[in-house]
């Protein structure tokens, strides 16, 4: 306790007032998809096997975030759940004390065997990328992945109570702009939570991006002409950055997350640790700061997280006049690399 009373904690507040209690984990740079707007046809340079954290050490970075102020975890990727025995990590961060939130985000294809027990390890929730409901269209987005499988794994995530599940939806121009309707459909019927997000020109495996970027106005704007009503609505747990609307008697609710048209930085709450030990405090810029010098010595290791927030960024580069140059799309880590 402190002078400010129980609870309250000044260590993870940035230069510009922002309260960090978020920490997203990349746990592996593999995937088992090959989304284009991810990686290129045949992954990216892997990072070498002995470069990856162990679950070790990632549960020290862990519980010196907790011990700092750190309430959410979510574990990304790559694809989390290639990662062998990834249930001793669930279990060993649900166990952390001061987490209270356990997430993941997945692109679904192994839930159906895994749900289950990655919910009794102690995950509270997921959310499964799925940005086409067209057999085809889906498997040319990742690049031959199985629509069944990941429909198959949303089903799995709502039996085992993975709950609230959210979906994440990129919108992209020429690809998926005409399933907007499909989705909206899904949200009737459904109790998940349909979050399209606006696509960011990160990595350079991308090059469609200029042509596929579509603002998320088009979802407002088609919903309107479905003459469905989007209503603001109290966000589902863990919302983050995506304003929510309920439709009329739909099931689950849609969220529209646009960091580009729209950004959401002054709200930012989140840290994020690369598969190989780098912290990054924004998604965009090259920044990064190694945990290896700082493992074992949990002093060393706050001390690097509140200096990796002290130099925290105002705002990514990505928006139109966002004040920081053109936008760099090879200036940054795919996505697998970075964690979602
Ligand atoms: N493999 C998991 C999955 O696909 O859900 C987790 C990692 S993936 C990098 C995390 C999220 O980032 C996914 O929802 C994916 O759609 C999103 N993503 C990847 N590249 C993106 C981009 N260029 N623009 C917007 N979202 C992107
Ligand atoms: Fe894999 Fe997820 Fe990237 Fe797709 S978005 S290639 S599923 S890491």
């Amino acid at each position: 306790m402190n002078f400010l009373g129980e609870g309250y904690n000044v260590a993870l507040i940035d230069a510009y007032g922002r309260k960090h209690d978020y920490l997203r984990i990349s746990v592996t740079d593999r995937c088992n998809l090959r989304c284009i707007y991810c990686m290129g046809a045949d992954g990216v340079k892997q990072i070498p096997p002995r470069e990856i954290l162990s679950y070790e050490e990632i549960l020290q970075v862990v519980k010196a975030g907790a011990a700092l102020g750190i309430r959410r975890i979510r574990l990304t990727g790559g694809e989390p759940l290639v990662r062998k025995d990834l249930l001793y990590l669930v279990r060993e961060i649900a166990r952390v004390p001061g987490i209270e939130d356990l997430a993941m985000t997945t692109n679904g294809i192994l839930l159906p065997r895994g749900a289950a027990e990655l919910k009794q390890a102690g995950l509270r929730r997921v959310n499964i990328s799925l940005d086409s409901l067209d057999a085809a269209v889906y498997s040319r987005i990742t690049r031959g992945g199985d629509l069944e499988q990941v429909l198959a794994g949303i089903e799995a995530a709502l039996a085992a109570g993975l709950a609230p599940v959210k979906i994440n939806t990129v919108l992209m121009k020429g690809l998926n702009h005409a399933e907007v309707p499909a989705f909206l459909n899904l949200v009737l019927e459904k109790p998940v939570h349909v979050r399209f997000i606006e696509y960011m020109p990160i990595g350079d495996h991308d090059r469609g991006y200029g042509r596929r970027y579509l603002p998320l106005e088009y979802i407002r704007k088609t919903a309107a002409r479905l003459g469905l009503e989007l209503t603001p609505a109290a966000p589902p747990v863990g919302a983050g950055p995506a304003e929510s609307f309920t439709l009329p008697g739909g099931k689950g609710t849609v969220g529209l997350i646009h960091p580009i048209s729209a950004h959401f930085c002054a709200g930012c709450n989140r840290l994020r640790l690369t598969a190989e030990g780098r912290l990054k405090s924004c998604l965009y810029w090259q920044d990064e700061h190694p945990v290896r010098p700082a493992l074992g010595d949990a002093g060393a290791l706050q001390a690097l997280l509140q200096e990796v927030l002290r130099l925290k960024p105002g705002r990514h580069g990505m928006s139109p006049g966002a004040g920081a140059g053109p936008v760099r799309p090879g200036a940054m880590r795919t996505m697998n690399k970075t964690g979602g």
